[in-house]
C-alpha cells in the first residue's frame, strides 16, 4: 500500500449510480477475465475458488464445486447468523476439500457483529443470552471461534504462500458488480475509491448484490462478485475461479500447514 492516497466522501456519495457515470468515463469497463474452472491446476500457480452469499443454500443442495486449492468466502454465509446456520456452514467447510477456506463476514451473519445491540439482534429474533449458553456449552469463547474451518478475517489479513490477503465485511462498489433493482448502482462510491486510487489490489472479491454476479475488470483490478444465489436466493450460480502466480520463493507446500497457524 504505498501512496496512500487520502479518500474524500465523494459529492455524489448518496447517489451511486450518478457517480459511477462519473467515474465510467475515465477509465476501463471490461467484461472478464474468465478462467475455465477445467483448465488444469499447476503447481506455480494458486487456485483460488471464490463464492459468496450462499445463506445456508450449498449446505442443503451442494453445489458442483470446482477443484482448486484455496477457497475465498466473500461473507453472507447464513440468513441471520443463528447458531444452527453457522455450524452446518462450518462443517461443510470441513468438508470440502480446499486446502485453505478463506471466510469473511456478511451483514445477515449478523451474530459475527460484535458491536450489534441487543435490540437489534432481538428484532431478528436472536437472544445474546442464547450465544452466550451456546458458546459455554462448545467451550469457546467468541461466534467467530465456531468457524472452525475457516482462516476468518475481520479487517486483518493472512499471508498465503507470500500471497496477501485482506479481509473486511464492508461492502459493496459502485460500478462493478453492485447494479440492482434494474439499471442502478447500490455500491458506494468511496469503498470503489479506495479500492482503485488507495489500495490497488489485483482481485477485489465481493459479494452482497446478488444480481451482479460475474467478472469485470478496469484494466488493473479484476472485481469477482461471487454471489452464489440468485435475487430470490436460490443457489444457482457456480463458484469463479482464478489462478494466482505464487510470488518468487514461496511454494505450494506452505499450504499444507496453514492450520496450524491459526
Ligand atoms: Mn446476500
Ligand atoms: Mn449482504
Amino acid at each position: 500500500m504505498s501512496g496512500k492516497e487520502k479518500i474524500e466522501i465523494d459529492e455524489d456519495t448518496e447517489m451511486p449510480s450518478r457517480a459511477w457515470e462519473g467515474i465510467r468515463v475515465h477509465q476501463q469497463y471490461i467484461k472478464g477475465p474468465h478462467l475455465d474452472p477445467s483448465t488444469p491446476i499447476t503447481e506455480d500457480k494458486i487456485r483460488f475458488v471464490c463464492i459468496s452469499d450462499t445463506h445456508g443454500k450449498i449446505e442443503r443442495s451442494p453445489l458442483c464445486m470446482p477443484p482448486g486449492d484455496v477457497l475465498l468466502h466473500a461473507g453472507d454465509f447464513t440468513m441471520r447468523g443463528q447458531m444452527k446456520e453457522i455450524e452446518k456452514f462450518d462443517s461443510y467447510l470441513g468438508y470440502l476439500p480446499y486446502k485453505v477456506k478463506v471466510v469473511i463476514a456478511g451483514n445477515h451473519d449478523l451474530t459475527l457483529d460484535d458491536d450489534l445491540s441487543q435490540l437489534n439482534m432481538e428484532s431478528f429474533g436472536i437472544s445474546k443470552s442464547d450465544i452466550k449458553t451456546h458458546l459455554k456449552s462448545k467451550g469457546i469463547k467468541s461466534v467467530k471461534q465456531m468457524l472452525s474451518h475457516a482462516v476468518y478475517l475481520q479487517d486483518s489479513s493472512v499471508s498465503i504462500c507470500g500471497i496477501k490477503i485482506y479481509g473486511s465485511p464492508w461492502f459493496c462498489l459502485s460500478g462493478h458488480g453492485d447494479i440492482s433493482g434494474g439499471d442502478n448502482n447500490s455500491g458506494c462510491v468511496e469503498l470503489l475509491n479506495t479500492v482503485q486510487k488507495r489500495v490497488k489490489p489485483k482481485y477485489h472479491v465481493f459479494g452482497h448484490i446478488h444480481e451482479g454476479y460475474g467478472v469485470t475488470s478496469d484494466g488493473y483490478t479484476v472485481f469477482i462478485n461471487a454471489s452464489i444465489c440468485n435475487k430470490k436466493y436460490q443457489a444457482t450460480n457456480p463458484p469463479i475461479v482464478f489462478d494466482y502466480a505464487i510470488p518468487e520463493g514461496h511454494n505450494k507446500e506452505e499450504l499444507l500447514y496453514m492450520d496450524k497457524d491459526f
